[in-house]
């Protein structure tokens, strides 16, 4: 017997037909003396229903509200499965995240799970009940509904596989697994049968949104395997596991791409001790995350600073920076929203030279200007404008020879 952990995402449980070919999946499993959770999404589109009804209302809803709103798309979705389980036969319990005892950070959109109470879900298991649990959503230190940012009902699947020590936790969606770059945007990208965490961690950080980065930190701290396969086939998907010496061999594992992100750039700062932390201080407080800096060298006792946060912030970096601009006086502040991220990604980057300059030659060969470079031991990332993004990243795909020639995917 062994104890899964499922996680269906929300093409898979997009209509009521949908869902019904979930619960017949988890009946067989768990007819053959397996311990079902299951982690549910929101059925396709409706967080992001949600999400305009809000903002129908005011531009910037209030956080708290907007999380009560969004953790209902979650709700819907594990009750009308726990109805069609029971509809088949077979018991079931629904458990919203306070329920399940999910206890997060006190921070609205972008809560991080701190610890998890599984009694209460053990409890239904010993009473022979498929338990569903809704992704996406926890309880602060003041009973408030928190949300975990988009894509968090990945780190919800992850965190209970890890809590419940499960023997797989295994997330289907509407791809056959992890591929080399995103199979929608290039036809030739391949299945990979497994990954390590740390090129998972790469990919997902650097826009593969399979998988949402912190259910993938999870997943390497607490060594839970993952198998990303897809919820309408039964075929063997893609498994996220610890390196092995066979993945050093290849050079690139894979190619990302990120368009959520926008650039911003203070222009002549004056270039003296404690002028970084003046300008990130109040980004920081405001909760803003930044991605990639770059400071120019500096010409005169002035200097530019350029980075990037994410696009939902965009706004509120440039409020925030109009401030620090006048404090500091630096001369303006420049935005733009028309940027994206291409990155390659392997740990056998860390064997093998040259792979940053075949990077910038492939994409200058395309006549695509490098706007901002990025570096780590396992990944090379340069900002581009938007409009090139399927072209660098088809091209790069060919040229670290990860096409899939034999047009073998589906
Ligand atoms: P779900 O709703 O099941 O959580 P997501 O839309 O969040 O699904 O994630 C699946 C999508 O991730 C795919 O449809 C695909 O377009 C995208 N994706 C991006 N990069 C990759 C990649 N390297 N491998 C597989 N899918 C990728
Ligand atoms: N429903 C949320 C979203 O669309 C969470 C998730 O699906 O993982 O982002
Ligand atoms: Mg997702």
């Amino acid at each position: 017997m062994s104890l899964i952990v499922q996680k269906y995402g929300g093409t898979s449980v997009a209509n009521i037909k949908k869902i019904r070919t979930v619960a017949e999946r988890v009946i067989e499993l768990h007819k053959a003396g397996n311990q079902m959770v299951i982690v549910l999404s929101a059925m396709a589109g409706q967080t992001d229903m949600l999400t305009d009804m809000a903002k129908a209302i005011i531009e910037d809803p209030e956080p708290r509200e907007l999380d009560v709103l969004l953790s209902t798309g979650e709700q819907v979705s594990v009750a009308l499965f726990a109805m069609l389980i029971k509809s088949m036969g077979y018991d079931a319990c629904s458990l919203l995240g306070f329920q399940a005892e999910i206890h997060t950070s006190h921070l609205y959109g972008k809560a991080r799970i701190l610890d998890i109470n599984n009694n209460r879900i053990l409890d239904e298991l010993r009473k022979n009940r498929i338990v569903a649990v809704a992704g996406f959503q926890g309880i602060d230190e003041y009973g408030d509904i928190t949300t975990l940012g988009r894509g968090g009902s990945d780190t919800t699947a992850v965190a209970l596989a890890a809590s419940l020590k499960a023997d797989i936790c295994e997330i289907f969606t509407d791809v056959d697994g992890v591929f080399t770059t995103d199979p929608n945007i290039c036809k030739k990208a391949r299945k990979l049968s497994e990954i390590s965490y740390d090129e998972m961690l790469e990919m997902s950080s650097m826009g593969a949104k399979v998988l949402e980065i912190r259910s993938v930190e999870f997943a390497k701290k607490f060594n839970v395997p993952i198998h990303v396969r897809s919820t309408f086939t039964e075929e063997k998907g893609t498994m996220v596991v610890e390196e092995t010496q066979d993945m050093e061999k290849v050079m690139v594992a894979g190619v990302a791409y990120n368009k959520n992100e926008a650039r911003v750039t203070i222009k002549k700062v004056p270039d003296h001790p404690g002028v970084a932390s003046q300008i990130f201080e109040p980004i920081l407080e405001a909760k803003i995350i930044v991605d990639m800096i770059v400071q120019n060298t500096s010409e005169d006792g002035f200097t530019d600073m350029t980075f990037t946060v994410a696009k939902s912030d965009f706004n509120a970096t440039m409020d925030v920076l109009q401030d620090v601009a006048d404090r500091i006086g630096a001369a303006k502040i420049l935005g733009d929203k028309d940027i994206a991220k291409v990155s390659i990604i392997g740990v056998g980057m860390r064997s093998h030279a040259g792979i940053a300059r075949k990077m910038f030659h492939v994409l200058a060969g395309e006549n695509i200007n490098i706007l901002m470079i990025s570096t780590s031991e396992i990944k090379v990332s340069c900002v581009i404008e938007e409009k090139y993004t399927e072209l660098a990243v088809r091209e790069l795909h060919k040229a670290f020879e990860l096409n899939d020639e034999k047009g073998t995917k589906k």
